[in-house]
């Protein structure tokens, strides 16, 4: 067989020579080609062109329809379509539940990974027209009200976290954002948002802007005040449909009852404004849980004509971040991430190793870096970084600082653990998969606890707007904010996707970044080296190729072979014999017994 030419091979899997300069040079000359898509086995690398390809078409997408996979070039279609093959039991397959995990770091083009993913199988279960548009319609409007610019990504996922990207690139991008606000009022329509929704939803995110706007300033006893010289806090409460009186008190005091009496106290001008952002992120955090949830509503009763047995996952998280500065939020996403690359080492190499020695196959270990000492160092109870967190966070003399100093102590020693050198500070360092970040712990104990002010529960509760009443109909949830929402996920993820694991195959995506700049065609060859490495790819590479990547089934194996058989075994006689899989089962399992 001909070897091809360097950035012309679809599996790195197939590779004669294999380190982790050739799986680099591989991947850079396919870069240049604009070929971002490269398959390892079953795994698909796909590096971040940042710019339009014109790869997603329907005459592309057509092309992936019911095919083989080698039948076209690697493509994150492919993956899509291997799927849907596979949950309706396509060429044989006997159905099986998919689950489709997408990795990567912060604007590494998991989230366009998913979109696509969803519209190719959109575009392969055609027919109903109606829930096609509308689930196409559902990541928009998940995006335009849970993603958030960061520095490492433009529209990275944040699903809980507020922030106002508005005002200032409103006068620069002014009729961008208003032909992204029409798709995203076309978006609700589709979806089954009423109107009355959707001018409440806009009334409560014009309320948490102009909430954003309130400024205190405090007296001769340190007691805050709202300076409301543009009427800010005016607006608010009447968008949210209380009492501006009422606000204003509950940002600034907090009323008590000793024996009897009812005492107000009042909050320092920090502790004023510690209430103004808690209050705006609960409002904001509890109507994206409104929205995901009204979602789910309207699509769940008719999804079900896909195959009711069989169902495709896609996981798509906030992907890894490292940032100058480093807090509660980015530790949460990270351990997220540690989880899913911990289900990628038990996938793919401790599984299948042990899939090959029950199978009484000769074979070398090949060994990975295993992170589970990181994860005991997180989710260990009762010592562990989350366990300890909650303890000073209930513990009423507990602070930023006592925390971590307990974290010096018990981790003395843990290789994952690096305490800082600065005598009292806050901040220490773990070793992470993808590289050391060191982290701030000031505020942490504040963000865990996560407790609304005092008195702002009730007070939205009795709104005039029915929304809001809603949506704080209920008891105090630990979901408001983006660190307690991935703390959540982080924290049950591993065990969900286990469950999953058990019941669906799954299929892996690795996104990787090519610059940090988010230029097109620059292909920063350390970057992605450093990626390559920490996900474990040349390993990934030896598996598949040492291993059994591919599994074809019967019948694709008698497609391909059976030219064999014919002339070997049986002449031309058995030309039309119709061989399907029961037949071949049947076959190995006497040759298995013969021998
Ligand atoms: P986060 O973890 O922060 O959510 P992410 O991995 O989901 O990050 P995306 O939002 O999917 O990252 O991608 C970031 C940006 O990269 C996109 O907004 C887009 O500009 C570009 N991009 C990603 N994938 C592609 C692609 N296949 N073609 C063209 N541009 C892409
Ligand atoms: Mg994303």
């Amino acid at each position: 067989m001909e070897r091809p030419a360097p950035g012309k091979v679809e599996d790195l899997a197939t590779l004669a020579k294999l380190d982790d300069q050739v799986l680099l040079e591989e991947l850079k000359i396919r870069y240049s080609n604009h070929d971002i898509y490269t398959y390892v086995g079953d795994i698909l690398i796909a590096v971040n062109p940042y710019r339009d390809l014109g790869i997603y078409g329907n005459e592309v997408s057509g092309k992936y329809f019911l095919e083989k996979k080698s039948a076209n070039p690697p493509h994150i279609f492919a993956v899509a379509d291997t799927a849907y093959q596979c949950i309706v039991g396509y060429g044989g397959r006997i159905p099986t539940n998919q689950c489709i995990l997408i990795s990567g770091e912060s604007g590494a083009g998991k989230t366009e990974s998913t979109k696509l993913i969803i519209k190719q199988i959109i575009d392969l279960c055609r027919g109903n027209t109606q829930l096609e548009q509308q689930i196409l319609q559902v990541n928009p409007l998940l995006e335009a009200f849970g993603n958030a610019q960061t520095q490492m990504n433009d529209n990275s996922s944040r699903f809980g976290k507020y922030l106002s990207n508005g005002a200032s690139c409103l006068k620069r991008e002014q009729r961008l954002l208003k032909s992204r606000y029409e798709d995203l009022i076309n978006a609700m329509d589709l979806v089954g948002f009423t109107d009355e929704e959707q001018n409440s939803m806009f009334n409560i995110i014009a309320s948490i802007l102009h909430l954003g706007n309130v400024t205190f300033g405090f007296d001769d006893h340190d007691a805050a005040y709202v300076q409301d010289e543009n009427g800010d806090i005016k607006i608010a409460s009447k968008l949210l449909g209380i009492n501006c009186e009422e606000l204003v008190g509950t940002l600034t005091s907090m009323v008590t009852f000793t024996a009897g009496e009812q005492v107000k106290r009042n909050y320092t001008q920090q502790r004023a404004e510690d209430a103004r952002d808690a209050t705006a992120k609960a409002i904001y955090g509890r109507m994206f849980g409104w929205i995901v949830n009204k979602i789910n509503q309207l699509l769940a009763p008719r999804c079900v004509n896909l195959n009711k047995k069989s169902e495709i996952g896609i996981l798509d998280i906030f992907g890894f971040e490292h940032f100058e500065k480093n807090s509660f939020e980015q530790a949460c996403i990270n351990l997220a991430n540690e989880q899913l690359q911990f289900f990628f080492n038990q996938h793919v190499f401790k599984l299948e190793q042990e899939e090959y020695i029950k199978e009484g196959i000769d074979w070398n270990e090949i060994k990975f870096v295993d992170n589970q000492p990181l994860l005991n160092l997180f989710l260990n109870k009762p010592i562990g970084v989350l366990s300890l967190l909650d303890e000073e966070s209930h513990f009423p003399k507990g602070t930023d600082a006592s925390f971590v100093d307990k974290l010096n102590t018990h981790f003395k020693g843990n290789s994952y653990y690096v305490k800082s050198q600065q005598t009292k500070s806050t901040k220490f360092t773990i070793n992470h998969y993808a590289g050391k970040v060191t982290y701030d712990a000031e505020n942490w104990l504040e963000k865990n606890r996560d407790t609304l002010p005092h008195g702002v529960m009730e007070m939205l509760q009795c709104s005039s707007n029915d929304l809001v009443k809603l949506i704080f109909r209920g008891q105090i949830t630990r979901t408001g904010t983006l660190a307690l929402q991935a703390r959540k996920s982080s924290s049950n993820s591993l065990q969900i996707l286990m469950e999953k694991m058990t019941s669906a195959s799954p299929v892996f995506v690795r996104c990787l970044k090519p610059n940090h700049v988010r230029a097109p065609g620059s292909f920063n060859e350390k970057y992605i080296k450093d990626q390559l490495l920490y996900t474990g790819m040349l390993e990934t590479t030896k598996i598949r190729r040492e291993g059994f990547a591919v599994r074809p089934s019967f019948t694709e194996f008698v497609d391909k072979y059976k030219i064999i058989l014919k002339t070997k075994l049986y002449g031309d006689s058995l030309a039309d014999v119709n061989i399907n899989d029961d037949y071949w089962l049947q076959g190995r399992k006497q040759i298995g017994s013969e021998n």
